[in-house]
């Protein structure tokens, strides 16, 4: 099986300050949350720097993968990128939940790709920030159709839908 996200750093570790960088282009398969997800087949792109320290490795740089999904309020389709910053310590006795594994001479990129990428993709996303949603009367794109129905304005349980965040 490739593993196309397990990189030698035999290179680094013969010296403290030792750097190197690496841009790859990885197809990943189910990276999906509630909103949205990684279509298949398309790569996750990290631009990433590797260098070296008395520990052992230290990985900073970007992680950017295209997601799709439906906008919250018309449910049309919806387009755009998720990309977070990195910045991670890999070291021989890794501190659960803090650093990553240091494997010999190796270290595996995945497991950091995929949480960073589920972290960025949106749980609601909008077509635009101003959408007006779906008529809850009849149904109609109300950004494209006006169907004569009127709402009350104080209802603003779609929005406040909208502020939640499931971070914990
Ligand atoms: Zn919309
Ligand atoms: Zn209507």
């Amino acid at each position: 099986m490739v593993r196309p996200l397990v990189l030698g750093v035999a290179d680094l570790l013969r010296r403290p300050g030792n750097q190197r960088d690496e841009e790859l282009v990885v197809p990943l398969g189910g990276l999906e949350v509630l909103g949205s997800k990684v279509p298949d087949g398309e790569p996750v792109t990290l631009d990433l720097r590797l260098q070296s320290v008395n520990e052992g490795i230290v990985v900073t740089g970007t992680i950017a993968a295209p997601w799709e999904g439906e906008c919250r309020r018309c449910l049309r389709a919806v387009r755009g990128t998720a990309e977070g910053r990195v910045q991670e310590i890999f070291e021989e006795h890794p501190v659960e939940g803090e650093t990553f594994k240091l494997d010999g001479d190796r270290i595996d990129l995945e497991p950091l790709t995929r949480e960073t990428v589920l972290l960025e993709l949106p749980l609601a996303p909008l077509c635009q920030d101003d959408c007006a949603g779906l008529c809850p009367e009849c149904g109609a794109d109300r950004n494209t159709t006006d169907c004569g129905h009127t709402l009350e304005p104080s209802d603003d349980r779609w929005s406040a839908l909208g502020e939640l965040r499931f971070d914990d």
